[in-house]
Formats: structure tokens, C-alpha cells, sequence
């Protein structure tokens, strides 16, 4: 391995378990937790502070947005005063915690779209690789083991059957006491797949060196055990 401690990359589609997995990995490890769909959210909750969040909603992929929309999301995710605590769990914008807020499915859609949105995701490279520029970090997100750090050392792809998927989250949402239907959030879910992984830069798509994790019929508990076998076996390798 080249750097004194690894990059950890976790790619997948919406639901697989990214989070969990990646927040317990990150623990077990003692690892940095670099939630990159957090940075996302952020993006998308500040463009809302500054009253683009209805030029979000009524845009479908990038073209839809107009040449002064993009510049100014792309100023807004070049200049984004965002902040980690607690191990990556809790996020502040402009010292705001948003922990909470960035979880609300209206800004997950938002974020999908500004996401693809090609000058956003480069503004964004140089925040992702800061934070990492150390090693000793699990990444999570959609493009992190493809673009962001194509020169990870472990990478994994974590997915799960739609069903199974949304089933998590309305859990995860209902546990923070928001009110989730199963369906709305599985035709979310479907919504935000597609668009993740049509977009024109950087879609969702497995590395060609990571390793595949399906977690429909596993638990985090499980999933974790399985990706610190494959970490141990790279060490010794
Ligand atoms: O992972 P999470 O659901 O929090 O991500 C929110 C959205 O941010 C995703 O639907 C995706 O569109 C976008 N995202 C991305 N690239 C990443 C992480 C998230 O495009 N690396």
C-alpha cells in the first residue's frame, strides 16, 4: 500500500447501507468517515438558502438548469463552508448544524440533481481529496472509488435489491421521525438510481478493481465483517 494508512472506497446506489457500513468500518478501523453525499446535501440545502431550490426542482438533469443557475451552484459548491464533527456524523454549514436537515428526502432529490451537474462535481473534487489526503479514510458515495480516489487501495461496491433498499430507509427516516412510506420512497429510490447512474459525468457505476458486496440478505454487522476480511487479506498479500 502507498500511503502509511489506506483510502477506503464504498460505492452503491441509494439504501445498500452505505452509511452504517462505512460509519461502523470507519470505527472499527479508526478511520476518518468521509460521507461525500453529505457534501452533496450540504450543496443542496445552501443552494435552497439562496433561493435556488425551486430552479432545482423544476430542472431534470443538468441541461435543465440555465448557464447563470450553474454558475451560481457551482460558486456555491466551490465556496461551501461546510464541516465535519463527531467522526463525520454531524455536518455544519457555515457553523448551522444540518445534520438533520441534509437527511430530508426533498434534499436528497435536490442533491441528485445538482450532482449531476458536471462543474458542481468539480468544484467538489478538491474539498473530497483535502479530507483525505492523509489516508487512513473510508469513503462513501457513488463515484469515490472511480473518480474521486481511482488510486484507493480497497474499494467496494455495496448494493441491495430495490425493495430491500427502500425498506432501510424508511426505516432510517422513521427512526429520526419523519414520516416514510415504503412505495413513495421505493419510486424515490428508482428516480434517483436512474438519474445517478445516467448522468453524463461521473455516473454510478462499480470500479473495475472493487469488490462487490450485496447486502440484501446481510446485515452491517455482517457486511463489515466480510470487508475487514477482504482489508486483512490485502495486508498480507
Ligand atoms: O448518499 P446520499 O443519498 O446521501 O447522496 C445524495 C445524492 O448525492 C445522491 O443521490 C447522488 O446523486 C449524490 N452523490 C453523488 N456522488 C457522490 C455522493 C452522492 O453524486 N459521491
Amino acid at each position: 500500500m502507498s500511503r502509511p494508512r489506506p483510502i477506503v472506497t464504498i460505492d452503491g446506489p441509494a439504501g445498500a447501507g452505505k452509511s452504517t457500513v462505512s460509519r461502523a468500518l470507519a470505527d472499527r478501523l479508526g478511520f476518518v468517515y468521509l460521507d461525500t453525499g453529505a457534501i452533496y446535501r450540504t450543496v443542496a440545502l445552501a443552494a435552497d438558502d439562496e433561493g435556488l431550490g425551486e430552479a432545482i426542482d423544476r430542472s431534470d438533469l443538468a441541461p435543465g438548469a440555465s448557464p447563470a443557475e450553474i454558475a451560481r451552484l457551482e460558486a456555491i459548491a466551490a465556496g461551501l463552508a461546510i464541516g465535519f464533527e463527531d467522526g463525520g456524523r454531524r455536518v455544519r454549514l457555515a457553523g448551522r448544524d444540518v445534520s438533520a436537515e441534509i437527511r430530508r428526502p426533498e434534499v436528497g432529490q435536490r442533491a441528485s440533481k445538482v450532482s449531476a451537474i458536471p462543474e458542481v462535481r468539480r468544484a467538489l473534487l478538491d474539498l473530497q481529496r483535502r479530507i483525505a489526503a492523509g489516508g487512513g479514510v473510508v469513503a462513501e458515495g457513488r463515484d469515490v472509488g472511480t473518480v474521486v480516489f481511482p488510486d484507493a487501495e480497497v474499494k467496494f461496491f455495496l448494493t441491495a435489491a430495490p425493495l430491500v433498499r427502500a425498506e432501510r430507509r424508511v426505516g432510517d427516516l422513521r427512526e429520526r421521525g419523519i414520516p416514510a412510506d415504503v412505495d413513495q420512497v421505493l419510486a424515490e429510490i428508482e428516480a434517483r438510481d436512474a438519474r445517478d447512474s445516467k448522468r453524463a459525468v461521473a455516473p454510478l457505476a462499480c470500479p473495475v478493481d472493487a469488490v462487490t458486496i450485496d447486502s440484501s440478505g446481510l446485515d452491517a454487522h455482517a457486511v463489515v465483517a466480510r470487508m475487514e476480511e477482504v482489508l486483512t487479506s490485502r495486508k498480507n498479500a
